[in-house]
């Protein structure tokens, strides 16, 4: 049976940590670390992400504030915004909620952010310091499956771990910190052929894949660490993950569970980022 990797506890321990160091610096500056997220249009599930890290953020006494803005906002109006935010001093991490609508060019937004409060680690010169080694603010969710494996004392170097899912948020950005940590990686996706096999390898193994129930028992090595990133619905609307977790969980040493492992570190990450950002932007790096 596997020892279930439970990020739901963990974040809250970093949260309490987190609470306080904020506390701190209000104490010690004056002031808190803010966090501005910009929402554009109805999206229902980006309504409620958004409610989320504007509660998180709240609990932990980070100044937080949403920007809603009309779906029908223009590109040059949104840039302009960003540009606001880029120079108003009370808020240190922007984050700009995807998607967005179709008239607008998400690289151009995430390449206006400025790239010390991109707390969402999109902007290139973000990606291009976590490609060569050197990252500064880093994607969340991989960012929070590192803190998780660290948390259970899961060593990394030398393993094999293979990621399912090459997007940029997740897969991507997820391989080049399994990469730094010096496992041996390999990245596979919707083209690669024998996945069951070559997943069969892994030491670790990270699903960010988006199709429920993907990975099942033919995916897995007996003692692997099995990490799930998917948030999809069944047939009867329940959150499922990409991994058939009771399927996989009797081979497995460690599993996340969905709901309850990597979702809660994402947001967190998010809020730990924007401490981070608070900081540097304080000591003027
Ligand atoms: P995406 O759609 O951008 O990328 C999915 C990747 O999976 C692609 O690279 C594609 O090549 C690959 N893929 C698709 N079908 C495949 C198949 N049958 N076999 C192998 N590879 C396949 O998705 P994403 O944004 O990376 O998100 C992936 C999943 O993670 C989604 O369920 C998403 O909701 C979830 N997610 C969760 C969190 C969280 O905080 N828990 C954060 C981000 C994304």
């Amino acid at each position: 049976m596997a020892q279930l990797l439970d990020g739901k506890k963990l974040a809250t321990t970093m949260q309490a940590k987190m609470k306080v160091e904020v506390q701190k610096i209000k104490e010690n500056d004056g002031t808190a670390p803010g966090l501005v997220v910009i929402l554009v249009g109805e999206d229902a599930a980006s309504k409620i992400y958004v409610r989320n890290k504007e509660t998180a953020a709240g609990k932990m006494g980070i100044y937080s504030k949403v920007d809603r803005r009309a779906a029908d906002i223009t590109e040059k109006e949104l840039l302009a915004l960003i540009e606001t935010y880029n120079q108003d001093p009370r808020f240190h991490g922007i984050l700009v909620q995807l998607p967005l609508p179709a008239h607008i060019d998400e690289e151009k937004v995430i390449m206006a952010i400025d790239p010390k409060k991109d707390v969402d680690g999109f902007h290139p010169l973000n990606i291009g310091r976590l490609f060569a080694g050197d990252p500064l603010m880093v994607p969340c969710t991989p960012y929070g499956i590192m803190k998780l494996l660290a948390a259970y004392d899961i060593s990394v170097a030398g393993k094999n771990a293979v990621v399912i899912g090459r997007s940029n948020i997740v897969g991507k950005p997820m391989a080049h910190l399994l990469l730094q940590e010096n496992a041996t990686v390999t990245i596979t996706h919707s083209k690669t052929k024998n996945l069951p096999e070559i997943a069969r390898q892994a030491d670790i193994l990270v699903a960010a894949v988006g199709v429920g129930h993907l990975v099942d028992e033919s995916y897995v090595k007996k003692g692997a660490v099995v990490v799930d990133v998917g948030m999809n619905r069944d047939a009867n609307n329940k959150l499922i993950g990409d991994v058939d977790f009771a399927a996989v969980e009797p081979i497995a040493d460690f599993i996340t569970p969905v709901p309850g492992g990597v979702g809660p570190m994402t947001i967190t990450m998010l809020l730990y980022q924007t401490i981070k950002a608070y900081n540097m932007q304080k000591s003027g790096v």
